[in-house]
């Protein structure tokens, strides 16, 4: 057994082997250590007496679909190996074969899910020639990177190109993949990573090899997007090719039709997933999530993760979130219809997979029967209702579970199949002799408590009890023998019993076919059904944010591709649901040509971050077709959002690192364009107080001087030196929020106002925190002196000079110094002892007045 055993595992070397034997599946050896402690399972070892005992583990076939979910949530790829012959047919040992496979990637069966989120395998192609032809930008460059996404549980299937790699890098992050197909020379991303040869990216290699591309892909395709998709088409079909029939088209994406963010801004801005535990309590999906299916669910989060450009298509959005508005009433109607559909692109795949039988079947039509519910309160184009009708006309209502080893009947309906009727009427007679069998033999026998009984494996029998057996008749024939009771069998009943289980048996399969015809017609129905699923995905998303909008009383924001940004009254839409005291809403301005750069000084927790954040926010919200938490918004559309947290603010996260930090920081300045949305957060606080400030100032002035750069630029800072920028610069404007003392409170007012934030502020706490007045008075003056150095003859600021602005120190290019003119021009050899004497002398004096 451990033979074949090994010989199974060889074919399965990446996965867990899940064995088959008896009423278990067992896993061996190191599949055995490794899954036991993740399964809870007690690890036991086979041949204890052998030196080298087995390390073994083994799971209860009938709840193996509850484990198979763990280990793939897990991370762990899972091969099943089962029987493939009958244990009582078969001598020595039963042939066994993987029957199943699946990885954490590529999951067929949604049963085997733990979320109702999207479950995607990636494939990336790099095109290294087009990525450097890029990185120089040279001109003509084409695209460089592809990237391929597939969710088999849904049957969607999509892919991009860019040729711009921090965009490639955003898009992987985004979509998250649970697995990736890459080329071996690109297996370090930081995710489970399948390597795979340069055939499977080859789209007419693939398209040979499997038969058949998805439409919306064709053979000759060369591009990087192409050979993405048809690695991740080749590897479905590998593993998982019963999976093909569901994805049935490509969708193309265009990146640069989307408004980006790069996997540091997601994270920071908290949009699918909290800084504290990676959960999704407070983020911003959880609280526009009102949608009631699973469809629409990630639906949402695809508009949420994929913000749009286009003002046109935005506005599309918006009106379809208008609808639903208004009356509450409507809204609340579609609610109810919706929760009906469930998870129809799920259902769909289950009840057309080999596996599906009449419950899958029956869940289908009940979310069909859910879809036709919801075109009751708005039209929809094709509800499947012929789907939903045929299911109805052919299985009951209610399907009982397939019973354990046994043959499953009695799902299809009555007059729905000619054969199945005739099978039925068959054995009638059998089964009504069965039936009545029970009351007759009590009352010829007299014996009260005789029972007839069924059992999976001895059949049918007559059961008496021990204490009356003895009035048993006398064709009665023993059979088995119980604790309290006796079993017996006629040959009447044996007659019987062999023709009803005939009939059942042959029901069984009858019935099955029914089941597969009636799959086959679902299945060809499937492309409508996935329209269908579509078209209330969107419809889900729209109701979703309109009753979010309302709730919240958020408006629809003004969408125009000016480079400006008004938000008035805006709001932070998670931080207000919590905030203990109400929140208080700010106005904001931004303009490329006029208040470009914000400077936001004010002491911590006075609400610099949460501005920051709630800016960001509301421009995604707006540019994903959402209504903004604002009493008014007029939105320019952005193309990126940046968002960078300083080393020492973003403890939370546990990794951050100043050297983190600049790396972002390089990105933005390298990425950004004129469109783009750039949030700095206490930027140069993970080092040295002149370090951080002079990196902050630094990149601020890039910010704002750079040519043809110009982002819309929000800049937090602690470092109120920052504000002196708005002396020289005439794009930036100073912001601070407003403090309030109340005894020796200080309260947060949370209130953004124009100009910096007052200097001494800190020394203002020191002093109401009881510090002795002399200290206070100390630190006072020395605060002056501070500022009596901050600035220059002309009131400009010191920290903002450079090599080149004129009548300064220059520590590279000296200016010419008097003395040292002097000592230079002096000619030692033609001088007497006492002329050398006084020119010293002179020198000296003149060194002194200097000082
Ligand atoms: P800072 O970045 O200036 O240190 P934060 O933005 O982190 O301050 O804000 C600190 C806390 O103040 C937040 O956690 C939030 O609870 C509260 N807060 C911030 N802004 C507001 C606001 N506008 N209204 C009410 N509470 C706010
Ligand atoms: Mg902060």
């Amino acid at each position: 057994m451990m033979q074949q055993y090994l010989a199974l595992k060889a074919q399965a070397p990446d996965a867990l082997l899940l064995y088959r034997l008896g009423d278990f599946y067992e896993l061996f050896l190191d599949d055995a250590e490794l899954a036991a402690p993740l399964l809870d399972l007690v690890l036991t070892t086979r041949d204890r007496d052998t030196p080298d005992p087995v390390p073994m583990c083994g799971i209860p076939a009938h709840a193996a679909e509850t484990y198979i979910r763990k280990l793939l949530a897990e991370g762990h790829a899972v091969a099943i190996a089962d029987q493939v012959e009958d244990a009582r047919q078969s001598r020595g040992l039963v042939r066994r074969e993987i029957v199943e496979r699946a990885s954490p990637g590529l999951v067929g069966n949604p049963d085997r899910l733990e979320s109702q989120g999207a479950n995607y395998l990636a494939a990336i192609f790099v095109d290294e020639q087009a990525a450097a032809g890029a990185a120089a930008e040279s001109p003509g460059s084409t695209e460089a990177y592809g990237l391929a996404w597939v969710d088999i549980s849904t049957g969607e299937f999509a892919a991009t190109q860019t040729d711009d790699a921090a965009r490639f890098r955003a898009e992987l992050a985004r979509i998250a993949p649970r697995e990736v197909v890459a080329p071996d020379t690109e297996k370090d991303l930081g995710l489970p990573t399948r390597c795979a040869e340069a055939g499977e990216f080859d789209p007419q290699r693939v398209a040979d090899r499997v038969g058949r591309l998805p439409a919306g892909l064709s053979a000759n395709e060369t591009s990087p997007l192409a050979r993405a998709a048809a690695a991740v088409w080749s590897t479905v079909s590998r593993a998982q090719p019963a999976a093909l029939t569901h994805v049935q088209w490509l969708r193309r994406w265009t990146a640069s039709d989307h408004l980006v963010l790069d996997p540091p801004t997601r994270r920071h801005l908290e949009i699918s997933a909290n800084l504290r535990d990676g959960g999704r309590s407070h983020t911003l999906l959880e609280l526009l999530d009102e949608t009631r299916t699973a469809l629409g669910r990630r639906r949402l989060e695809q508009w949420i993760g994929e913000p749009l450009l286009d003002p046109a298509a935005i506005r599309e959005r918006q009106d379809r979130v208008e609808t639903w508005l208004e009356p509450d009433s409507r809204r609340r109607a579609l609610g109810d219809a919706l929760r009906r559909v469930g998870d129809l692109e799920r259902a769909l795949v289950r009840a057309t997979l080999p596996s599906g039988g009449a419950r899958e079947l029956v869940a289908l039509r009940d979310s069909l029967r859910g879809a036709a519910a919801v075109g009751e309160v708005t039209p929809l184009e094709d509800v499947g209702a012929d789907v939903a009708a045929d299911i109805a006309r052919v299985l009951v209502d209610e399907p009982s579970a397939p019973p354990r080893g046994e043959p499953h009947t009695g799902y299809v309906r009555d007059g729905a199949d000619d054969e199945v009727d005739e099978i039925r009427r068959d054995s009638d007679e059998g089964r009504r002799y069965l039936e009545s069998l029970e009351a007759a033999e009590r009352e010829r026998t007299g014996i009260g408590s005789l029972k007839v009984k069924y059992h999976r494996v001895f059949g049918y029998s007559i059961e008496v009890t021990k204490a009356q057996v003895a009035r048993v008749p006398s064709e009665y024939r023993r059979k088995q023998t119980m604790v309290n009771a006796e079993r017996f069998t006629t040959d009447e009943l044996e007659r019987w019993e062999g023709s009803v289980l005939r009939s059942r048996e042959r029901a069984a399969a009858a019935e099955a076919r029914v089941v597969e015809e009636l799959r086959g017609r679902a299945a060809g129905a499937s492309d409508r059904v996935r329209k269908l699923a579509s078209a209330i995905a969107e419809l889900d998303t729209a109701q979703s944010l309109a009753a979010v909008a309302r709730a919240g009383e958020w408006v629809r924001p003004e969408i125009d591709t000016s480079l400006e940004l008004e938000i008035d009254s805006g709001r932070h839409p998670v931080v207000e649901r919590t905030a203990p005291d109400g929140f208080v809403p700010n106005d904001v301005r931004v303009d490329a040509d006029d208040a470009q750069l914000l400077i936001l000084t004010g002491p911590n927790m006075a609400g610099k971050s949460t501005l920051l954040r709630q800016v960001a926010l509301t421009v995604l919200l707006a540019q994903a077709g959402s209504f903004v938490p604002a009493r008014r918004a007029r939105i320019g559309v952005a193309d990126r959002i940046f968002t960078r947290v300083g080393a020492s603010d973003s403890l939370a996260t546990g990794e951050s690192t100043f050297m983190v930090e600049m790396r972002e920081t390089a990105a933005i300045l390298s990425e950004a364009t004129p469109r783009s949305l750039v949030l700095l957060d206490e930027i140069g606080r993970g080092t040295s107080t002149f370090d951080g400030l002079s990196i902050a100032w630094a990149v601020a002035e890039h910010l704002h001087d750079a040519p043809g750069l110009r982002p819309r630029t929000l800049f937090a800072t602690h470092y109120h030196e920052l504000a002196d920028l708005a002396r020289t610069k005439p794009r930036v404007r100073n912001f601070h929020f407003a403090c309030a003392e109340r005894g020796d409170e200080v309260l947060f007012l949370r209130r953004m106002e124009p100009g910096a934030a007052s200097r001494s502020y800190g020394i203002e706490v020191a002093r109401r925190a009881d510090l002795p007045p002399k200290v206070i008075r100390r630190a006072r003056e020395v605060l002056a002196n501070l500022e009596r150095g901050e600035f220059d003859e002309r009131g400009e600021p010191r920290i903002a000079r450079g090599s080149g602005s004129p009548g300064q120190l220059n520590l590279f290019e000296p200016s010419p110094d008097p003395v040292l003119e002097e000592l230079r021009a002096l000619d030692p050899e033609s001088m007497t002892p006492i002329e050398a004497l006084v020119a010293l002398g002179r020198l000296r004096t003149q060194l002194q007045e200097d000082e």
